[in-house]
């Protein structure tokens, strides 16, 4: 039977891309299908843009792998295509003697996890690279990183449609339906939308993902993880940047907690935390300022009074409640639901960002491509 497309991706943000790219430079012809009127409105425009080293993840995990595969891989794409990015390196601070063992255990997982060129920094060497920082002790990451992500989508995009595949927006995918000798009926469009066939499916809906999954005729619905909204808000700060590296303190149960970066434009931004929410609500509560200043002059006692404005919220795509341990990215083949040809990805938050090119490149190789 011949088919419409090679393969097609629900969900153009950064994960959806980077999947397309792969398969299209498998010789593949991809449509990406994205309900928004632009690329990358989810979850990918809603984020730190931070290019993870790899420290935290278990060792063995897929985000251990995919953060350090992927960020080796963006990396170099974004040598190749000049795209905007600063290798700033982070550091890893405990405040206090207490604080201590937590970020040697980072150490050591970040170590086995393959992270590279990790260094111990005592108070002093910490503070002779950043020196408004307060810490006991810290570590260095120098392969961390920020970079312009949505220059990177429209990179992928480009990619995608030169090798003669298309992104089409204002497109929601509907439903699907296996073909029985193989492939997918695909409806599109909304209102009068359309009909196609593909041999291959891939599902990268961020936030919608398992609302997309029970739209896949034959998607067994005890397959379906429960999802959760994990809301993080951002504070920018008046003023002039205090670090040039990124600053995070010890993780919080669940993320990686409040952090500090100079974003490309040279502004600070401090952010997110971690509140579970039912909806998509990506309001900022300017009340939360003093919550965000007493955490922050933890390690920047410097911070004046009354320079935080807040700027914006993002959600992350969560598979585990308040308190629950945090499991690993999800890439659900035919092994997992049954059906041969599809690749529905579930709970890609963060490091996914970092982790897409390696998500991409896993997703090929899933659906033998
Ligand atoms: C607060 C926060 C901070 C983060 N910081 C970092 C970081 O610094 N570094 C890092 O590596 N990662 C970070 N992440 C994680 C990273 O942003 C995500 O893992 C990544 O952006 C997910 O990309 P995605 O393509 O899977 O999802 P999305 O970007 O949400 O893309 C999914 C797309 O699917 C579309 N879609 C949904 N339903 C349909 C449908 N029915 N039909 C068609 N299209 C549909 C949506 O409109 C959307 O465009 C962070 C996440 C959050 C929330």
């Amino acid at each position: 039977m011949s088919f419409d497309f090679d393969a097609v991706v629900v969900g153009a943000g950064a994960v959806g891309l980077a999947c397309g790219y792969a398969l299209s430079k498998r010789g593949l012809t991809v449509l990406v299908l994205e309900k928004e009127g632009h690329i990358g409105q989810g979850v990918s425009s809603r984020n730190s843009e931070v290019i993870h080293g790899g420290l935290y993840y278990p060792t063995g995990s897929l985000k251990a792998r995919y953060c350090v595969e992927g960020r080796r891989s963006l990396y170099a794409f974004l040598d190749s295509h000049k795209i905007d990015y600063r290798k700033c390196g982070k550091l890893v601070v405990a405040t206090q003697e207490a604080e201590v063992a937590g970020i040697e255990a980072i150490f050591e997982r970040a170590t086995a996890n393959g992270v590279e060129n990790l260094e111990h920094l005592t108070g002093a060497q910490a503070r002779a690279l950043e020196p408004a920082l307060n810490a006991h002790s810290a570590i260095l990451s120098p392969e961390s990183g920020l970079f312009a992500s949505h220059d990177y989508m429209l990179a992928l995009q480009g990619e995608i449609e030169d090798a003669g595949g298309s992104v089409v927006v204002s497109t929601p995918f509907e439903r699907a339906e296996p073909l029985p000798g193989g492939g997918f009926t695909v409806t599109a469009g909304g209102e009068g939308g359309a009909a196609l066939t593909t041999r291959l499916l891939v599902t990268a809906p961020g936030l919608q993902a398992q609302a997309v999954a029970a739209r896949i005729d034959g998607f067994p619905a005890d397959h379906i993880p429960a999802g959760h909204f994990g809301k993080g808000v951002y504070f920018r700060l008046t003023g002039k940047a205090p670090f040039e590296r990124l600053i995070y303190p010890p993780p919080i149960p669940g993320a990686l907690g409040t952090h500090y970066r100079k974003d490309l434009g040279g502004q600070a931004v401090f952010g997110p935390d971690l509140v579970y929410v039912e909806t998509e609500d990506y309001s900022v509560d300017p009340a939360k300022a003093a919550e965000f200043e007493r955490y922050i002059r933890r390690f920047w006692p410097g911070l004046p009074e009354s320079a935080l404005t807040p700027d914006y919220a993002g959600i992350r795509p969560k598979l585990h409640g308040l308190g629950e341990p945090q499991p690993d990215f999800q890439l659900r083949g035919r092994d997992d639901h049954g059906l041969d040809g599809l690749v529905a990805l579930f709970g890609i938050e963060s490091p996914g960002l970092t982790s897409s090119l390696a998500i991409g490149d896993a997703v090929a190789d899933l659906l033998h491509a």
